[in-house]
């Protein structure tokens, strides 16, 4: 099964595709994380990145796509994939195209988790994460259940997306509008294509997911 998250940023890609890793064992491709440990480890493609994502624009087809490509071809086929934040562009939808045909995998389902803009920004603006494991949390909607204490790892260190403030949530979005909610009618002739109301609990998300993918 290989399926692409799409939605706006703070739609909630991240945490559903947490939820699929843990409910089946597939496997998360965050273009967004992979760079993210780009920019952190110092390599020369995070040293390109660093100042297009603190501005919230997007960085280069090729430079997403090679870390995608080498991705999947490091991996067996038989493990299901979640593409998060990934095609963002018409160009990147093509070039996945070209990746899947070459890794032997099949697009399954594309599923857009429907959003209310405004909403959006209070999502960014209180996001966090556990430092250890990566843990997604959010200030009033999803804190941890002991306050300052990770639900996954116990850890107690947490940390915030330098992007993550309200001026470039704005440019992100206006990213996502004009770049990437273009490409839905690509997958929409090819009949692959599911909305979910990504405004309901974090729990109900999941379980209209998992009904997508019972098919
Ligand atoms: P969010 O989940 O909030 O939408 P991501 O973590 O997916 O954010 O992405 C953070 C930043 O990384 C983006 O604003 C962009 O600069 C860059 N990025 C991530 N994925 C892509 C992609 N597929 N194409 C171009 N840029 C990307
Ligand atoms: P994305 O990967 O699409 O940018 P995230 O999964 O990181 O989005 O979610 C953004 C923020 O919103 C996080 O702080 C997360 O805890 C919170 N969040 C995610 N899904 C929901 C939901 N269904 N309802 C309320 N808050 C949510
Ligand atoms: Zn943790």
């Amino acid at each position: 099964m290989n399926i692409i998250l799409l939605g706006p940023p703070g739609a909630g890609k991240g945490t559903q595709s947490a939820g699929l890793v843990e409910r089946h064992g597939m496997r998360q491709l965050s273009t967004g994380d992979m760079l993210r440990a780009a920019v952190k480890a110092g390599t020369p493609v995070g040293l390109k990145a660093k100042e297009v994502m603190d501005r919230g624009e997007l960085v280069s087809d090729e430079i997403v796509s090679d870390l995608i490509d080498a991705e999947l071809a490091a991996m067996g086929q038989e493990t299901g994939v979640i593409f998060d934040g990934y095609p963002r562009t018409a160009a990147q939808a093509e070039m996945l195209d070209a990746i899947l045909a070459r890794n032997g995998r099949v697009l399954d389902h594309v599923i857009e988790l429907e959003v209310d803009e405004d909403a959006l920004v209070e999502r960014i603006t209180g996001r966090f994460s556990c430092a250890n494991c990566g843990a997604l949390y959010h200030d009033t909607a999803n804190p941890p259940a002991t306050p300052g204490v990770c639900d996954s790892c116990g850890g107690t260190e947490f940390k915030r997306r330098p992007d993550d403030n309200e001026k470039t949530v704005r440019t992100r979005m206006q990213e996502y509008r004009a770049k990437t909610a273009p490409i839905l009618p690509i997958y929409e002739a090819r009949g692959i294509v599911s909305r979910i109301d990504g405004m309901a609990p974090i729990d109900t998300v999941a379980e209209q997911i998992d009904a997508i993918l019972r098919g």
